[in-house]
């Protein structure tokens, strides 16, 4: 049975030309061998097309292909038409996705040793090394720091993402439930949770001496690639949703486990391992394009954030 997909094509800042619509039609006759397609603009940005097909998944990886294999200045999100607008649940990894930074690097910063620091970030980032591990390496760091300060100071230097605020009140009034699941930490994590009125926050803990200064451990549960996927499903168990209409939104290596989990995933400005894995990727410079992915038209998201 032939089901109707959509392809949606992202400019990443700029408008799409002439030049990049006729590529993109190229691509579903010639190489996608799409026969029948209509499509429908959302901005000058963004622009879907619909068409019907039986195979999705020859196509899901030829579209894959196309992303990857050539530098276009635009994305492509290939998916299936009806479950697009049905979204009741969204996952957020925070850094370098909520926010422009790597938190343990801010923290970092403070006992200047961020070359160290960001150096393992790096390797965990591209699942170099396991998260675990590279999280007690780096957080051994940090011993000694004063904690009794650092939070407050970090929540002035944190910078939340270009689309983000505007993201999360769209979706709050389509009545989606919200989370952001961090490998950072939990006292920003919250303070995320707060700015962008989300339902929940869980990171990891920073334990503490009897000085107040960090010891250089973790306590509870570590939250990596794992627990997020697991939080993930036991939000949506909590408000009787399907996991089907979830979706997670990350960069990192320890965001996939969660997408694949999820209904759909979107990796945002994401490194080329975790593109290729990802069921999505979004490299624009909002993440209120988003909605672009989900079907609404420039139109409908400026009465949404309204
Ligand atoms: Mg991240």
């Amino acid at each position: 049975m032939s089901e109707e997909y959509a392809l949606t094509v992202i400019a990443h800042g700029c408008e799409l030309s002439a030049e990049d619509l006729t590529a993109v039609k190229t691509l579903l006759t010639d190489v996608l061998k799409v026969g029948k397609f209509t499509s429908q603009d959302l901005s000058t940005r963004a622009v879907d097309f619909y068409f019907q097909s039986a195979k999705p998944e020859e196509l899901q990886s030829a579209v894959k292909n196309e992303l990857l294999n050539n530098s276009n200045h635009y994305d492509l999100v290939f998916q299936k038409q009806s479950t697009r607008k049905s979204k009741k649940l969204f996952i957020f990894d925070m850094d370098s996705t909520l926010i422009y930074q790597e938190v343990i690097e801010l923290i970092a910063a403070y006992a200047n040793i961020e070359d160290k620091v960001a150096e393992i970030t790096e390797r965990a980032m591209n699942g170099e090394l396991d998260f675990n591990a590279s999280l007690a390496e780096r957080v051994s760091l940090l011993k000694g720091i004063d904690a009794t300060s650092i939070w407050e100071e970090l929540k002035h230097k944190i910078e939340v993402t270009n689309g983000a605020k505007e993201l999360c009140l769209a979706l709050k009034k389509l009545n989606v439930v919200m989370g952001v699941c961090s490998g950072g930490f939990i006292p920003l994590a919250e303070h995320v949770k707060l700015h962008l009125g989300l339902d929940y926050a869980y990171a990891n803990v920073l334990g503490t001496n009897e000085k107040l200064e960090l010891d250089g451990t973790t306590t509870g549960p570590i939250v990596n690639g794992e627990m997020k996927a697991e939080l993930l499903l036991k939000i949506a168990k909590n408000h009787g949703i399907d996991p089907q209409d979830a979706v997670a939104v990350g960069d990192g290596a320890n965001d996939l486990k969660m997408m694949s989990v999820a209904g759909f995933g979107v990796a945002w400005n994401a490194k080329p391992k975790v593109q290729q894995l990802a069921p999505s990727c979004l490299n624009s410079d909002s993440l209120l394009d988003i909605l672009y992915i989900l079907g609404y038209t420039e139109a409908e998201i400026k009465e949404l954030v309204n």
